[in-house]
Order: C-alpha cells, then sequence, then structure tokens
C-alpha cells in the first residue's frame, strides 16, 4: 500500500434500454480526476447480461480512460456456469480486480443456491484465475448479521480466503467507521479498508439510502437536513462540505482509503477531489 490513501470513485451502468454512451461523458470527467481505480457496480436487471454491461464499461474505463477498473461481481442470484461465463468474459477484457459480493436478496431475482455468501465466491473465483479480490464490510454492521461479532468472524473468513482489500458500505458518523476498524485490527483483519463516503446532495437520495443501508445519522447531518433539504443549491453545497468534512477527519485518522460513491455526478466529484486533493497528497 502507498503511504498516501487510496482514492476511487464508484459507479453505476446506465438501465438495459440506455446506451451505454450516455455514461462517458460521466467516466471523462471522472478520469480527469486520477482515482486510484473506478468500480462499477452490476449491471441493473442481472444476469449474464448484467454483467456484460459491468463489463463493457470496466473494459472502457481501462482502454479508453486508463482507469483501473474493479468489477462488482454479486452471487446469490447465479449459478456456478453463469459466473464462470461473467468470469471469463472479464478475463478476456483485460478485468482482473474484482469485488466480490453475495448480492442483496429480492423477489425479483430468486436464490439460485450455488453460493450464500461472498465468501464462497472468493473460493469460486480463485479457481477461475488470477484475479485480485476485494470484499465489502460493514462499520454499522451488516443488517442480516445475527451479531455484531458474527459479522465481524465472517468478514475476517472473507480476508483468510482471499479478499486483499475492502471497502465499506457508506457511513455518515465517522466514530462509527473508527470504532469498527479497531475491532478489525483487534481480530488481525490487516488489509486496507477504504471508507466508503456518499455525499448526499439531495433530500431524496438520502432517505431512499438510509432505508436502503440503516446508516446513522449524526445530529449535525439531520439538522443539515432539516435547514437546507428544500433548496437544491444549499443542499447540494452543504452535502458536499459535509463529505469533505468527513474526508478531512478521516485523513488527520490515518484512514487506507476514501472510495468515494459519486452516484455518477462528476460535478460533486470534482469539487470534493478539488477540496481534498492536497489532503489526501494527490495532485490534479
Ligand atoms: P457477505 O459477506 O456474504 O455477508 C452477508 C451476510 O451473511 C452478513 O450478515 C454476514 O455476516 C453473513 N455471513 C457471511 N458469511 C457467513 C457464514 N459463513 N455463515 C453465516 N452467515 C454468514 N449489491 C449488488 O447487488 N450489486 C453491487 O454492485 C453491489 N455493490 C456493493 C458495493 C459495496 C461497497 C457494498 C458495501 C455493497 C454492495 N452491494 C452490491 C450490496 C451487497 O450485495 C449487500 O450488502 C449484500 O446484502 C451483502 O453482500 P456481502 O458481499 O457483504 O455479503
Amino acid at each position: 500500500m502507498s503511504s498516501r490513501p487510496i482514492y476511487s470513485f464508484e459507479v453505476f451502468p446506465p438501465k438495459p434500454d440506455a446506451p451505454v454512451e450516455s455514461v462517458s461523458g460521466c467516466f471523462a470527467q471522472l478520469a480527469d480526476l486520477h482515482p486510484d481505480f473506478i468500480s462499477v457496480t452490476y449491471g441493473a436487471g442481472g444476469g449474464v447480461n448484467g454483467g456484460r454491461l459491468t463489463c463493457e464499461l470496466a473494459a472502457r474505463l481501462r482502454t479508453e480512460y486508463g482507469i483501473r477498473p474493479v468489477a462488482h461481481l454479486p452471487c446469490i442470484s447465479y449459478t456456478r456456469e453463469e459466473i464462470a461465463e461473467v468470469l471469463s468474459m472479464f478475463r478476456e477484457n483485460g478485468i482482473t480486480d474484482i469485488l466480490a459480493l453475495r448480492g442483496d436478496k429480492s423477489p425479483e431475482r430468486p436464490e439460485k443456491h450455488d453460493f450464500h455468501y461472498a465468501s464462497e465466491l472468493i473460493d469460486f473465483i480463485r479457481t477461475q484465475g488470477d484475479f485480485e479480490l476485494y470484499g465489502a464490510c460493514y462499520p454499522e454492521i451488516h443488517p442480516e448479521a445475527l451479531s455484531p461479532a458474527a459479522d465481524l468472524r465472517h468478514l475476517k473468513e472473507k480476508v483468510d480466503r482471499g479478499a486483499s482489500h475492502l471497502i465499506s458500505q457508506l457511513f455518515f458518523d465517522n466514530a462509527v467507521f473508527y470504532d469498527f476498524r479497531e475491532k478489525c485490527e483487534i481480530l488481525g483483519i490487516n488489509v486496507p479498508i477504504e471508507a466508503g463516503i456518499m455525499p448526499v446532495v439531495n433530500e431524496k437520495q438520502i432517505r431512499r439510502m438510509v432505508s436502503l443501508c440503516g446508516a446513522s445519522l449524526p445530529r449535525k447531518f439531520t439538522v443539515m437536513m432539516q435547514r437546507f433539504g428544500h433548496s437544491p443549491e444549499a443542499m447540494r453545497d452543504a452535502g458536499i462540505a459535509y463529505a469533505v468534512d468527513q474526508i478531512v477527519d478521516l485523513a488527520a485518522n490515518g484512514v487506507d482509503g476514501i472510495h468515494l460513491y459519486t452516484m455518477n455526478n462528476p460535478y460533486v466529484a470534482k469539487r470534493i477531489t478539488q477540496a481534498v486533493s492536497g489532503i489526501l497528497g494527490r495532485s490534479l
């Protein structure tokens, strides 16, 4: 790991009926900010086609913009054969970095029972070639975990089986992250843990994200929402300032990396990157 924190972005593919070109402009602007890598979520609609979309975008990041891509790969709704097909597509396109995920349970995507946990996917991927494997982690505990201790034990398992890098779920209270990081250290989880930062720039976004991931909201954050939530410009600036504040504090506390959930919004990513580039030891 380099001495400066890793700095990465996350993007998502367009809806299946939208052209891939619809995100090209966003990629070009994000690439100009020189992140260490950009991760691409698994294509909406799922199936092997979802993987095709992720693969196409990840390949473009690499060949057209010179950015290292990380492809997300969820597993519970796929068979071993389907995962093997997606992996060979990744390999053929020079995509060697994979965020191995279980995937969210959803009635729209029935489970196929070949994989139950991300760690099983990690085992499988290791039989399929030489991939660099990343895993997800949850400073506020995964919502289905039996207990915080069980969740951390399973995280350690994921790392022991081959995840060499962890990316955290978004959070708004850095104290929660520091507590989690300390527990990981005590357990001997000693791979880089990137902090997931989501700039919340409109009220609708926060409601949706929090209902999905259960992040707790510090008073400083809810007061900001109440005060500025109804003014798009004020909310945008406040959301950017909040994310910058979180990143400055994380960097001061020796974070391994920052993973910015860009929501395909290069304007917001640019403002944040400009504000923290010196702090993160990067030049623009
Ligand atoms: P796991 O690590 O398998 O953990 C899931 C649950 O099972 C946890 O409660 C864990 O404690 C428990 N568990 C693990 N192993 C065992 C075991 N052996 N026995 C019993 N219990 C166990 N989803 C997508 O569909 N597409 C994406 O692109 C995507 N990107 C994401 C990116 C990031 C950075 C993050 C944090 C999440 C992302 N997700 C994505 C969501 C993710 O798929 C869900 O959060 C999912 O519910 C859990 O995935 P996981 O890989 O962390 O699961």
